[in-house]
């Protein structure tokens, strides 16, 4: 019989390489995830008109290649190693300062329409994608920030993020997902520095090995909050 044991993945991450709040490049960001004993991180990194703006490159076509670049090394070194490298983003619209953690969504959707996504509004955007990924609110409930938006556009909602600068307010968030059990909730470290890593994030008895397999487990809750 082999022994039951659990693959732990961070959902909510930062390379400084393309968020400017970022501490960690990278491999350091990696690292010290395989060396607290994590099986996989999902690079979150914050997509927003100035993100965007300052992404290296004048089109779209050089500016999609430099969002994606940290994500393609990691992935490349990590392949056949057993830790898992995926590829999220933390989306903003111009409307406000809520934050929608994005997963499972398409290279090629990205490649072709992500540059219009920090221009939509979430009604918009729900409606137009919400069978191409999953749209989860991260800390909705984050003080002086952010504030929930109304359920029927998401998917789900961040009921813990252990960010540590923030008053996350993720009691309240906890609520809601039990006053709605259809939402997907989510743990995430919000990690930018040393400090953050391994805060919070998901466990499942089975390894993720693909984007697929993310969104399956979160639709199915086949997962604990770490
Ligand atoms: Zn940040
Ligand atoms: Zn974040």
């Amino acid at each position: 019989m082999t022994e039951m044991r659990e693959y732990r993945y961070e959902l909510h991450c930062h390379c400084s390489e393309i968020s400017p709040c970022g501490q960690l490049p990278a491999e350091e960001l990696a690292r010290l995830y395989e060396a607290a004993g994590y099986d996989g991180i999902v690079l979150t990194d914050h997509f927003r008109q100035d993100i965007l703006e300052a992404l290296p490159g004048s089109s779209w076509r050089e500016k999609r290649e430099a969002f994606l670049e940290p994500y393609r090394r990691l992935e490349e070194k990590y392949r056949d190693s057993g830790f898992w490298i995926a590829r999220g983003a933390e989306l903003r619209f111009g409307t406000n300062e809520n934050d929608f953690l994005l997963f499972g969504f398409a290279d090629e959707l990205f490649l072709e329409e992500g540059e219009t996504w920090p221009f939509m509004e979430l009604p918009e955007f729900y409606e137009t994608y919400k069978k191409e990924m999953l749209i989860i609110q991260a800390h909705p409930n984050r003080a002086d920030s952010c504030f929930p938006e109304p359920i029927r556009y998401l998917h789900g909602i961040e009921v813990k993020n252990t960010c540590p600068r923030h008053e996350n307010g993720n009691e309240l968030s906890r609520k809601t997902a039990e006053e709605n059990p259809w939402l997907i909730a989510t743990g995430g470290s919000d990690c930018h520095r040393p400090e953050d890593v391994a805060g919070s994030g998901i466990a499942c008895l089975k390894p993720l090995a693909g984007n697929a397999d993310l969104v399956t487990i979160l639709k199915n809750g086949a997962y604990r909050i770490l």
